[in-house]
């Protein structure tokens, strides 16, 4: 028997959030990452790049990068260790308007098999949208005024902040609808 809808399909979720250099994904590369697990858990990367930079990410992104940049191999581990091992339970990435995070995820981890999360990446603002809401929303003030979520306390832009913005206007939607 189907569970009874609103419900998420499971809670083992990693809110995610990554900042590129370019919307062309043939062109551009990672610059960070961040992760934050229900229970709170958080990880943030900064990666190594020294190629050509988007003058819009040369203004936004930028300016809110602030630490010692890595390698993606060295990334690779950081991101294994925090999401663990456990090839039979591996959690869903959760990220708002998913399909370049995704992309730049894939050319991270390769093939799906070696990814430390399940393989399918799902996307908030598909979820907004199948309850009838604008999947535009994280971009409205109005959105956050509904669910009672204060967004002056994190930075626009920088993914660690993005991917706890995200986590707190998940667990709000799921309490207000
Ligand atoms: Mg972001």
């Amino acid at each position: 028997m189907l569970p009874s809808l609103p419900h998420p399909f499971s809670p083992d979720i990693i809110f995610f959030d990554t900042e590129f250099s370019d919307l062309d994904t043939r062109t551009g590369s990672l610059l960070s990452l961040g992760m934050v697990k229900p229970n709170g858990k958080e990880l943030y990367i900064e990666f190594e790049h020294d190629g050509q930079v988007h003058p819009w990410v040369e203004k936004h992104v930028l300016p809110t990068l602030t630490q010692q940049k890595i390698s993606h191999e060295t990334a690779q581990g950081m991101i294994r260790r925090f999401i663990g091992t456990n090839k039979k339970k591996k959690p869903y990435l959760m990220a708002y308007v998913n399909q370049f995070d995704a992309i730049f995820w894939y050319q991270l981890f390769g093939s799906p098999q070696h990814h430390p999360a399940f393989w399918i990446p799902i996307d908030f603002a598909s979820i907004l949208f199948a309850h009838g809401i604008d999947p535009n929303s994280m971009g409205k003030q109005r959105f956050f005024d509904w669910l009672g979520v204060d967004k002056k306390g994190f930075t626009l832009h920088n993914a660690l902040d993005d991917a706890r913005l995200l986590k707190v206007t998940y667990e709000k939607f799921w309490e207000r609808i």
